[in-house]
């Protein structure tokens, strides 16, 4: 059963950078994660504005578990002055940073999704360090950058359960697509590591699943 229209039209009321269908295909691997991995919860890395943050916290609230998802709010790199992606409305007006915590608390305000989705207000290493819990599924969309892309693998992909997923967004094989980070250190390092396989590829959404290797 795909995502409600209702909350699907939410998503794509949302500011953000996730596609239609690649949200609907998250959503997909969702379900199918929740319902492998009964009770086990959900992490986003990369809220934003929270529009993937509605189609993950839809099967979180439908199969009775948690989502949580993890961001400083301040945006990546090319979400600053001067960059690509910047924009100047998610600007503070005290500080002139970025600030997406606003607009993601009006997201869960209007979806009603506040029982399903955590959001935790932080850097992705410094919770991924004191995170102890297996997840049903991780869906990494974070920093871009070789760092923070390497950091969330080796922060992140342990937590995955046996048989839970691990969905990476931003994957591009191809360099005149886009970044090379979450293709090299993300993707082909969990398929390298033999732990991981694909079970499905939508645009640059990967979802692989853990087919083998302890999770801590
Ligand atoms: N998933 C969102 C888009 C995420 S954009 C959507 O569907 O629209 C990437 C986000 O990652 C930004 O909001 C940025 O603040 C966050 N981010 C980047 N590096 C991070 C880090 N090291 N720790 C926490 N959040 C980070
Ligand atoms: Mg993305």
């Amino acid at each position: 059963m795909p995502i409600g229209r209702k909350l699907r039209e939410e998503a794509l009321a949302t500011k953000g950078f996730m596609p239609p269908n690649e949200g609907d295909a998250l959503y997909a691997a969702a379900c199918l994660a929740c319902k492998t991995l009964p009770g086990l919860a959900l992490v986003e890395l990369g809220t934003y504005c929270g529009r993937s943050t509605v189609w993950l916290g839809a099967a979180a609230r439908k199969y009775n578990t948690t989502l949580f998802t993890i961001d400083h709010h301040f945006g990546s790199e090319e979400n600053q002055k001067g960059w690509e992606w910047y924009d100047e409305s998610l600007a503070d007006p005290t500080t002139g940073r970025l600030n997406t915590l606003p607009l993601l608390l009006e997201t869960l305000r209007r979806t009603q999704l506040g029982d399903a989705v955590v959001p935790i207000v932080g850097e992705s290493k410094v919770v991924s360090a004191q995170w102890s819990q297996q997840l049903a599924m991780c869906f990494i969309d974070g920093g871009h950058g070789d760092e923070p892309a390497r950091d969330d693998y080796l922060g992140w992909t342990p937590k995955v359960a046996l048989h839970g997923l691990l969905a990476i967004h931003d994957v591009f094989a191809d360099p005149g697509d886009g970044g090379q980070a979450p293709h090299r250190f993300i993707y082909l390092a969990a398929l390298d590591s033999g732990e991981f396989t694909e079970i499905s590829a939508t645009g640059s959404l990967r979802v692989l699943q853990r087919i083998n290797g302890s999770s801590s």
